[in-house]
């Protein structure tokens, strides 16, 4: 049957978003398809083809609106802070969604945020989400140093691959480098569940997979009223160095290579020499 492929074509559609609505009114354009077919001519089933043709089109627009709806409607809940200090027709900052399939790596990121004052951002994935804390001198080697680790709200794992400038007077507004990312776990190798103990506990023992963060790190909060807030602390492991000044160091994005001024001016060149 000439009609059967444009009456095929919004059914495989409706099944993958699964709309029952829209599964309705697609059989119920196919019987009618198939009783004006039965009285057609050759060249009466020509118009009637490209005409299907036309309402197919229109569907698959219906389809897309359909699922840009359901990822809005995904947005809200463990990321409500987030969302609410955010204007996402003004910031290049991606919409806080919680994504449903996660892989088994559990992955972290540090980016260099060039606020009203510069900071380093440290995000553990946990969750579905990003646990972030504001780390006003970034991390240290030396085990001998307490870094203060303000924590903020979670933000989305898809901020990890976030570089760019914020807008001035938009929430947070400056340029934001990815000065780290990779992969973490719990140091006792509990997973998750020692993850999570540990992060209500306020004792969180890690063991970081990064490019310039590795080895053993703990994030103790200190009892104070207000915001909670905390120390990063580096293990005394094979990976600790006194001497070395890591931020002093590593002054260029991890994945771009670029320097903050560059990402400030949106020089998009990938510098891979190193
Ligand atoms: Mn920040």
């Amino acid at each position: 049957m000439l009609l059967a492929t444009p009456g095929r074509m919004p059914t495989k559609t409706t099944s993958r978003h699964g709309a029952p609505a829209l599964a309705r009114k697609t059989a119920a354009k196919k019987s009618a398809a198939k009783k004006s077919a039965a009285k057609k001519t050759a060249g009466e089933k020509t118009a009637a083809k490209k005409a299907m043709a036309k309402k197919t089109v229109a569907k698959k627009a219906v389809a897309k609106k359909v699922v840009a709806k359901k990822v809005v409607a995904k947005k809200s809940p463990a990321l409500a802070e987030y969302n609410r200090k955010r204007d996402f027709s003004r910031t290049k900052e991606p919409a806080g969604t919680v994504p449903k399939t996660r892989g088994k790596a559990l992955h972290f990121v540090i980016q260099k945020h060039a606020a009203s004052h510069l900071h380093y951002d440290f995000r553990l994935e946990l969750d579905g989400v990003m646990k972030s804390w504001a780390v006003p001198k970034g991390p240290s080697y030396d085990p001998a140093v307490r870094r203060l680790a303000m924590e903020v709200e979670d933000h989305p794992i898809s901020y990890n691959t976030f570089e760019g400038t914020i807008p001035e007077g938009e929430y947070g507004g400056g340029t934001v480098m990815l000065w780290d990312r990779g992969t973490y776990e719990a140091e006792d190798g509990g997973g998750a569940e020692s993850l999570r103990r540990g992060y209500a506990r306020g004792d969180l023992k890690i063991t970081m997979h990064g490019e310039r963060l590795r080895g053993g790190w703990v994030l103790v909060r200190m009892n104070r009223p207000g915001r909670p807030q905390w120390l990063l602390i580096k293990h005394r492991d094979e990976t600790a160095d006194p001497d070395l000044d890591i931020t002093g160091e590593e002054e260029t994005s991890v994945v771009t290579r670029r320097t903050m001024e560059q990402i400030a001016g949106g020089n998009r060149v990938w510098h891979s020499n190193r």
